[in-house]
């Protein structure tokens, strides 16, 4: 077996191709994967395009599964051949923000976020997990590959946008923008127990998916007064809970007025352009409205991976409809690009690596 491997790079920002590395070996509290299974994400563009900064031959990617391959001599609960998932988010689960709690922001502001940032990513025949016994889970026997790699973060995001949004037993919930991360934030209103759910998008293959993970109502907000239409689902009095998922000044200010007072706006959305973001003062009461903002970054770990999981063995929740094209780990650059570009009904590409 030869000990280099073959990875997909950002060779510099708007730059890409493949790039040959060593595989990695863990340390003693880390594991090496296999990868088998990978997603490509909105984030994945966002990054090519410079949105964290210059970055030489770093491995993109940080949405996959596969089988440990090799674990360090401290690892206990898992052995050699295993199927598992990982997180998009590693965190220590030791420093001073993980024990507060924040495990995405360990270390630092959104320092739980390895992959592809200040590591290399899993677009790669193998890929490193730094504290393996609290950032592995097991795939169960009845869940294949093709959806676990769901839990990576289009679950973990979509259904944090849902439990951050305070959502009141049979409350009304907005999501704003229905890609893969507001789909399972619909999905995640629904679980939780929204009594009306409406999505907010213009994509024809958005809108039809919107209602297959449960969206009641779709507005277009390219139809003539979108916000009226929100509004006189309750009545005017506003929403219980918005959920902005696509990361846009536009999105994020219609969340806040859509809100009623005392209401929560759960933001998922990666706001990959600009300085500031701004908030409408009248809709948000003066600055006196009760209206909570509430953000967060994809949680990770292995309970929080092994419960979505779950969902997954017990059908609450089936991801794959999100999955309209497949790619060979070859062809990986034409699923980037369709990415970037959503041509085609994209909602997104997974990519097949040789067994
Ligand atoms: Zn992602
Ligand atoms: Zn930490």
């Amino acid at each position: 077996m030869s000990n280099t491997m073959k990875t997909f790079v950002m060779k510099k920002i708007g730059e890409l191709g493949f790039f040959d590395k060593p595989i990695p070996r863990p340390g003693p509290n880390d594991a090496v994967v296999k990868t088998t299974r990978a997603l490509v994400c909105t984030s994945d563009t966002h990054t090519i395009g410079g949105a964290i900064g210059e970055r030489s031959n770093l491995t993109l990617g940080h949405e996959a599964v596969g089988c440990i391959s090799e674990l360090g001599s401290e690892v206990r609960g898992f052995r050699v051949g295993d199927r598992v998932a990982v997180n998009a988010i590693t965190p220590c689960f030791q420093c001073d923000n993980c024990q507060r709690g924040f495990t995405s922001q360990c270390g630092q502001m959104l320092g739980g976020w390895r992959f592809s940032n200040i590591k290399d990513g899993v677009f790669a025949e193998y890929f490193h997990v730094n504290d393996a016994d609290a950032n592995l889970a097991k795939i169960p026997d009845a869940v294949p590959d093709d959806i676990a790699v769901y839990t990576c973060d289009m679950m973990s995001t979509g259904f944090m946008g849902a439990e951050h949004a305070a959502i009141p037993l049979g409350g009304s919930v907005a999501v704003f923008g229905v890609g893969p991360v507001g789909m399972m934030a619909v999905a995640g209103a629904r679980l939780l127990g929204a009594g009306l759910v409406i999505a907010v998008e213009h994509v024809p293959k958005r809108k039809e998916l919107a209602r297959t993970f449960g969206a009641d109502v779709v507005v277009d907000y390219t139809e003539p007064n979108p916000m009226e239409r929100i509004l006189a689902l309750t009545g005017g009095a506003g929403v219980d809970s918005a959920i902005e998922a696509l990361g846009s000044q536009e999105t994020f200010q219609a969340a806040i007025k859509a809100t009623r007072p005392g209401g929560t706006i759960s933001v998922v959305g990666y706001f990959g352009h600009g300085d500031y973001v701004s908030i409408p003062r009248l809709d948000w009461g003066v600055g006196m409205s009760d209206k909570t903002i509430r953000t967060g970054l994809c949680p990770g770990g292995r309970e929080r991976m092994t419960r979505l999981m779950r969902l997954l063995e017990t059908k609450r929740v089936d991801p794959s409809p999100m999955t309209t094209h497949r790619f060979s780990f070859q062809e990986i650059e034409k699923a980037v690009r369709l990415m970037k570009t959503k041509d085609d009904g994209i909602i997104k590409p997974l990519i097949l690596f040789d067994p």
